[in-house]
């Protein structure tokens, strides 16, 4: 048996509300990860086998790397057709945000959002969310949001609904939020949540695969050199900093998704317990940390990066230059370690390759 941890005063809420409406849009955060887009694509498909009519928005695209999620193909992404992207919020009647806590997370596709007269059911597993839901189903120690999708279902007794494509997508939400089962999936209830959806004859293998080891040439020459060449460690506070430039990304013809499990990484050194990404995009930094126990990168991000996230896996945005977001990580170091001299290895950073 799985436990019931959602409370079932808001199983039956969400019911009555998913009984009295037909037209239900669903949404994620931007850049939508494995999560958001397995969690998102799979209440869609059971929504439409219970005769809704669903449909999912996404901020933006989906990276290359996830199209094999089923159901890639029928998501309308604001920054490609924000006409239909706006029709199909308007003629909504009923909103489920999945996979973010606040509005900011879902960038202008929040301006549309704001103000719709509709009911806003929240499923999500990120800290603290806004207060902006009407239903609030947010279990920050879930591993994924894909997890909680099939709880909510669970709950709601519409397990007889989810087949083998929404199923799958669950698959890729769970593994990917959990580093292939590696993180935050210590609940006994996580494996039996896995279990029946092996059940459901979803491809595992070959799902596992596509999520976690499906980089093109580019992308696995650009983390060799990244891990090579741009890795810096700190022994003593147990940290580890890679940045990537513009001028580096374009070189090994970046693409969305490239870096996706690159700041990782770092974390199979033994002493390096937490790991910060700095990537140069167009129009920001992007922040990307990952730690292990309990060490919480989501308190760094929060504080110094503009962002948020779970105790061992966070990011953010920061507006800036990457100059500015290196001393940033140096002002952490410093805060966070006061005493020691946050001085880099000499085995292996940039400082020994050009000394060499
Ligand atoms: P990633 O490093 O894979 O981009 O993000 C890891 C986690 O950090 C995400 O699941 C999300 O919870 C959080 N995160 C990433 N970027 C941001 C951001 O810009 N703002 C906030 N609040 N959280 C972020
Ligand atoms: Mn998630």
């Amino acid at each position: 048996m799985i436990q019931n941890i959602i409370a079932q005063h808001t199983i039956e809420q969400l019911r009555v509300l998913i009984n009295s409406v037909q037209r239900i849009a669903i949404t994620c955060h931007k850049s939508p990860d494995g999560d958001a887009l397995g969690s998102t694509l799979a209440l869609c498909h059971v929504l439409r086998r219970l005769g809704k009519e669903a449909v999912v928005v996404t901020p933006d695209m989906a990276p290359k790397a996830l199209e094999f999620v089923p159901g890639v193909r029928d998501l309308v992404v604001f920054t490609k057709n924000d006409k239909r992207a706006r029709q199909v919020l308007n003629d909504a009647q009923l909103l489920f945000c999945l996979d973010f806590n606040s509005l900011h997370r879902i960038d202008r596709l929040g301006e549309l959002v704001e103000p719709l007269q509709v009911k806003r059911v929240l499923i999500d597993h990120h800290l603290a969310p806004e207060d902006c839901f009407d239903v609030m189903i947010s279990h920050p120690e879930a591993s994924s949001t894909c997890e909680l999708v099939f709880r909510v279902l669970m709950q709601l007794d519409l397990l007889k609904f989810l087949d083998t494509r929404a199923a799958s997508c669950l698959y890729v939400g769970m593994v990917t939020d959990t580093g292939g089962f590696a993180y935050s999936c210590d609940d006994p209830d996580f494996y039996k949540i896995v279990s029946s959806l092996v059940r459901r004859r979803i491809n595992r293998g070959w799902l596992y695969n596509q999520a976690m080891n499906n980089f093109s040439a580019d992308s696995l020459r650009l983390q060799g050199y990244a891990i090579n060449e741009k890795m810096r460690l700190f022994p003593e506070q147990g940290a580890s900093l890679i940045i990537l430039t513009k001028e580096e990304l374009e070189r090994f013809h970046y693409m969305r998704g490239d870096t996706e499990t690159l700041v990782n990484k770092p974390l199979a050194i033994p002493g390096i317990y937490w790991s910060v990404f700095l990537r140069e995009d167009a129009d920001k930094i992007k922040v990307s940390c990952r730690s292990q126990e309990d060490f919480s990168v989501s308190e760094i991000c929060e504080q110094y990066f503009n962002g948020g996230g779970h105790t061992n896996a966070a990011g953010g945005d920061f507006a800036g230059t990457i100059e500015e977001a290196e001393a940033v990580f140096y002002q952490v170091l410093a805060d966070k370690f006061p005493g020691t001299a946050p001085e880099s290895d000499t085995t292996n950073n940039e400082q020994t390759t050009t000394s060499q």
